[in-house]
């Protein structure tokens, strides 16, 4: 499980780069994102939230997914929407509300 860049999809905007905890993301010669150092993403989702391109994911493992998945997300204020898409085509979509997180 980690990060993942599509790179054709990148327009280089490098917001992943500024919220990553992990400073794990870095641009390549294109200026297009790529994750330098795999191992040390922790898989927080932090990238996945920021970017307006859904240009980088979260690959999930297959105890999330099924035969696995791919997880993307859209931030508008506060309110995030989560994409899961399963290997078999299926999406699973639900929705975070960050003013919400802390009321229970
Ligand atoms: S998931 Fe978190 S740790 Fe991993 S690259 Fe994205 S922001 Fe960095
Ligand atoms: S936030 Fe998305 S579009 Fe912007 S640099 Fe990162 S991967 Fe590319």
């Amino acid at each position: 499980m980690g990060a993942v860049t599509d790179r054709a999809k990148c327009i280089g905007c490098g917001r992943c780069i500024d919220v990553c905890p992990g400073n794990v993301i870095r641009k390549d010669e294109q200026g297009k994102a790529y994750l330098k150092y795999e191992s040390d993403c922790w898989s927080c989702a932090a990238c996945v939230k920021e970017c307006p391109m859904k240009a980088i994911y979260l690959r999930l493992p297959p105890e999330y997914g099924g035969t696995g998945a791919d997880m993307y997300a859209r931030k508008n204020k506060n309110i995030t929407t989560w994409e899961i898409v399963r290997a078999d085509g299926e999406v699973i979509r639900y929705t975070t509300d960050t003013e919400e997180a802390n009321k229970y």
